[in-house]
């Protein structure tokens, strides 16, 4: 008997993967956490039925999410990474000798539990010593906080459940607050291939367009997200993510990157013309 997992990437389209084993399934207080091993993907985590990460493409997401804003600001050193419970993010980040400090919020201690037990790939560095964990809802976390990051990662799920809050205009707001005056705001921003997706990516490049003077999108292909083509955003008090990139910067740090390179940087803000149209129509 053969073992499929199988995601609703739109009404009519179904994306599956065929399953060695499910080697976790448990319903923490916030969502449904399952765990597979596969041939074609290794080992991979879900959410609801969502795809989070899989050891064969996760490297694609961490290196665009990390290494897109260190290399435009090099002097980046306080960072607050929201979600990003599997450590994929905060894994990347601890690779920069100049981060002196990440807070990493994460809602959820199980996923955190059964990456660390399933996921070594990605949860590898949680216990870097600048790295503070804390159990809560980032939407409440960011309220109290005024001038205080360099840097804020938004790593959530999609807007529905715990994640809905992450794509708020209030949030939104409070991010603005909790950065310093050159600071700059990463989020996963959904794909625009698929209606339901490129709604919730046009509303949330709507509300952070609200309180950021730079609001730009970039792309990368991650083949097990809906679509492949996946979207993130680019906010920042002050830096153009193209025109203030210090490639020779990022370069002379020797960081060995398996996607993230300072070409690819800039092509990735070349966005096809359908997503050009959609990101205006948000304005509109
Ligand atoms: N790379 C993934 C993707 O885009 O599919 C996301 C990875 S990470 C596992 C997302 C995390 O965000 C989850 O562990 C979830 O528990 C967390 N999360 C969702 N809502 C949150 C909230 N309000 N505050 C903090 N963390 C939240």
């Amino acid at each position: 008997m053969e073992l499929w997992y199988t995601e609703e990437h739109s009404e009519n389209v179904r994306f599956s993967i065929k399953v060695d084993e499910q080697l976790y399934s448990a319903q923490s207080p916030f969502q449904r956490i399952d765990v597979f091993s596969s041939k074609e993907f290794g080992k991979f985590f879900t959410l609801d039925g969502l795809m989070m990460v899989t050891e064969k493409d996760e490297f694609i997401y961490h290196d665009m999410i990390v290494h897109v804003p260190m290399a435009v600001n090099p002097k980046i050193e306080k960072v607050l990474v929201i979600g990003a419970g599997d450590g994929g993010t905060v894994r990347e980040l601890t690779r920069y000798e100049t981060i002196k400090h990440i807070d990493m919020v994460e809602i959820d201690k199980m996923v955190v539990d059964v990456c660390i037990k399933y996921l070594p790939q990605t949860a590898c560095k949680l216990d870097d010593k600048r790295v503070n964990l804390l159990f809560e809802d980032g939407l409440k976390f960011v309220r109290t906080k005024v001038n205080e990051y360099d840097l804020i990662i938004v790593d959530s799920t999609d807007p529905f459940g715990p994640g809905e809050g992450l794509f708020t205009k209030e949030f939104y707001g409070n991010c603005f607050n909790a950065l310093k005056e050159d600071g700059i705001l990463v989020n996963q921003h959904e794909t625009p291939y698929y209606e339901s997706y490129a709604k919730s990516m046009q509303r949330a490049h709507k509300r952070i367009n609200e309180f950021f003077p730079v609001c730009r999108v970039y792309q990368a292909h991650i083949p097990t997200y809906p679509s492949g083509h996946w979207l993130f955003g680019f906010a920042s008090k002050k830096y153009d993510p193209v025109k203030d990139l210090n490639a020779e910067n990022w370069n002379k740090l020797g960081l060995k990157t398996k996607y993230y390179n300072t070409d690819l940087h800039t092509g990735a803000f070349a966005l096809p013309n359908y997503v050009i149209d959609l990101l205006k129509a948000s304005h509109e």
